[in-house]
Order: structure tokens, then C-alpha cells, then sequence
């Protein structure tokens, strides 16, 4: 559990903001010299892309979007940039800078800053990312981290949302739906633990769920496949609000339909056991859980054959046109129409 009461610990205040920042920032070293012309320590950063360049933020507000409860800070750090470079290899293009803006209430500490930055320095050093700027800031009540990632590719490489046509497979990567359960898991025991503070949970049997949830994955490795593969994806998307309103997205993007072969979608052994055990439908689970930050994409029948032995793709349908709609093929082959209904992190405790 986050405590941040104990004496020992340093307040904000001893640093001051400059103090502050220096000593979060002071560590990050350039990756990409050609392209991060200036990082931190002037007023903006100056960045030199070959190519085009591609800008996304997100925003994660304490209370809404996490729980420290159960998010350690050196996880919420790493999570912060994963979610924002999901986005950007979800254009098909790579990822290269990041700033980082916190604002934070004096209920944390130095030492709680430091645990934030160490998991943002492990995500910038495993995923080659320049650190180039940010802001520090104080708030009133709790955490707000805002990330804004900016990326790189070839105009011809990058992938929109817009671009899927009727016949188009859709492909997805990895598995999908742990993270949804990892999260049910951490809630089920953060209700025991307020009954029972002494209890020690042992939750080792989910660690493959859990570390979906809290430690996620940007799937860089999959624009250096596709381009390796020699296949341009017609659309793409990251996974973060669950399959079914990523695939309305894109088929209301593209004008088109979709046939989603419920059979299809990549499920982990420990997904489907654990939907058991919570007495889950694993299929409704994959379609509305959200939080997988995997790849959703469309690709030409044409290169089928270069993709169809990857371990790290499936296949789980195929466009249609816009007016026969968008529908899931059940196991019994029955047509469901399917329904947006993505994950709305703000209800999800109402
Ligand atoms: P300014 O007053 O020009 O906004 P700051 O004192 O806020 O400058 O920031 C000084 C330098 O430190 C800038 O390069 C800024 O981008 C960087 N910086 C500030 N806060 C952060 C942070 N949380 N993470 C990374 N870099 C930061
Ligand atoms: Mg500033």
C-alpha cells in the first residue's frame, strides 16, 4: 500500500521546483543525438526528424485512471509511457521523444517522485526514448501524470485509421483480456484487505494477469515486424478500450463492415480459467475489457500468405461493405451484431 506519512521520508519543499527537477531529470542521457537536438534544461527542447513527425498525449489522473492502492509508483511511472507509446506504434511509426508533466499534492514525497521516474527511466531505456522536457507542478488533491510522446516514420509507412476495405483481414497481436482480469483480481483483493489488513494474499497464480494490468507492454517489436514482413497495414489501432469499439473505430473510419470470428480471438489459457472462476464470458471479457495495448490492424488478402506463421499474429476476421455491418460469428455460427461498449475507466467505481 502507498504510505507516504512516515518521517524519514523528503518533502517537495526541502528541493524547491528547480532542486526538484534537476534531481528527477538529472540522470537522462540522449539516445538519439541526430534527432534530439536539445532535451532538457532550456526553455523548449529542439527535435530533427528525417521523416514525419507524429505527436500523441494522454493524461492519467489519479482516482480516475489508477488506484495507488495497487499500482506501485515505479509501475504507474512505466505504465504512463506505454500507453502513450502504444500510440504511437499504432501508426505504424516509432516512437523517439517523450516529456513528462506531474503534478502532484504535498501528500508525496521526493522518494515517491523518485519511484515514479525510476519505472519512466526503465520504459525510456527498454523502449530507446529521449526524455526531452516536461513540467512540475503542484495540485491541490492527489497525482496527475500527463505524457506527450512524439514519434517518427516514412509518409508512406504510416498507418491511419481510415484506410480498411471491404475483403481486408483483420489481425490482432498477442493475447487479449488479461488486463481487464488482472484489474478484477487486484479489486477483489483490495476489498479483502479492507476487511482483513493483515491478510497477505497470495496472488502468484495471476501474475501473468496482474502484470498486464500494471506493467504493460507496447508492442514496438510490431511496426519493425511489419516492415520487415514487407506488409503495410491498411488501418490501425491500438487496443486500449477493448476489441469491439476498437473495431467500430475503425470500421467507422474506413466505412466498412466486419465479421469477427468469435473462435478466433487469441485468448491466454489463464484468461479462460480465470473466466471460470469469476464466472466471466471470456468472449465478453476479450470484446469490453480494454487495457491490453495491443495492435489492431487490417491487411490486403494479398499478404495473407507473409503473416499467416507468425506467432505474434492472429487473424480474427475480415472487412465487409460499410452496409451489411458489424457483427461477431459465434462458436454456434450464429451472426451477433456487436455493440461499442468500450471501457469507461470514470464509471468503473459507480
Ligand atoms: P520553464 O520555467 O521554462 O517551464 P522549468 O523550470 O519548468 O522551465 O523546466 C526546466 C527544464 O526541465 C525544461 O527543460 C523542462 O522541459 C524540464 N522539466 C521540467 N519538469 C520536468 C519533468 N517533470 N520531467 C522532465 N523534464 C522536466
Ligand atoms: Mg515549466
Amino acid at each position: 500500500m502507498f504510505d507516504n506519512t512516515e518521517d524519514s521520508k523528503t518533502k517537495l519543499s526541502e528541493l524547491g521546483e528547480f532542486g526538484l527537477i534537476d534531481h528527477l531529470t538529472q540522470h537522462f542521457k540522449i539516445k538519439h543525438p541526430d534527432s534530439t537536438l536539445k532535451g532538457i534544461g532550456d526553455d523548449a527542447a529542439v527535435i530533427d526528424h528525417q521523416h514525419k513527425t507524429l505527436v500523441t498525449t494522454d493524461f492519467l489522473v489519479e482516482g480516475v485512471h489508477f488506484d495507488l492502492s495497487y499500482m506501485p509508483l515505479k509501475h504507474l511511472g512505466y505504465k504512463a509511457v506505454m500507453v502513450n507509446l502504444s500510440d504511437v506504434y499504432a501508426m505504424n511509426a516509432e516512437a523517439k521523444q517523450i516529456t513528462v508533466s506531474i503534478a502532484c499534492s504535498n501528500r508525496f514525497t521526493v522518494e515517491a517522485l523518485e519511484e515514479i521516474y525510476a519505472g519512466i527511466t526503465k520504459a525510456a531505456d527498454l523502449y530507446n526514448i529521449d526524455v526531452i522536457g516536461g513540467d512540475t507542478t503542484s495540485s491541490v488533491k492527489g497525482l496527475q501524470i500527463s505524457i506527450t510522446a512524439l514519434g517518427e516514420a516514412k509518409e508512406e509507412d504510416i498507418a491511419y485509421r481510415n484506410g480498411a476495405k471491404p475483403n481486408d483481414l483483420l489481425v490482432v497481436t498477442g493475447d487479449i483480456g488479461a488486463a481487464y482480469l488482472g484489474l478484477q483480481i487486484l479489486k477483489r483483493e483490495k476489498e479483502v484487505f479492507k476487511v482483513n489488513p493483515n491478510s497477505q494474499p497470495d496472488l502468484t497464480e495471476y501474475t501473468y494477469l496482474i502484470e498486464r494490468q500494471l506493467k504493460p507492454e507496447a508492442r514496438k517489436d510490431i511496426p519493425e515486424l511489419l516492415r520487415k514482413l514487407e506488409v503495410k497495414p491498411t488501418s490501425m489501432i491500438d487496443i486500449s478500450d477493448g476489441l469491439s469499439s476498437e473495431i467500430m473505430h475503425i470500421c467507422k473510419s474506413s466505412k466498412v463492415g466486419a465479421n469477427l470470428y468469435e473462435d478466433k480471438i487469441p485468448l491466454d489459457p489463464k484468461v479462460i480459467s480465470t473466466c471460470e472462476e469469476f464466472k466471466l464470458d471470456s468472449t465478453t471479457v476479450a470484446l469490453n475489457g480494454g487495457e491490453d495495448y495491443e495492435l489492431l490492424f487490417t491487411i490486403s488478402q494479398n499478404d495473407y500468405e507473409k503473416i499467416k506463421a507468425n506467432p505474434h499474429l492472429t487473424v480474427i476476421g475480415h472487412m465487409v461493405e460499410e452496409k451489411e455491418g458489424i457483427h461477431l460469428i459465434s462458436r454456434m455460427n450464429t451472426k451477433i451484431p456487436m455493440q461499442a461498449r468500450g471501457w469507461n475507466t470514470v464509471d468503473e467505481d459507480e
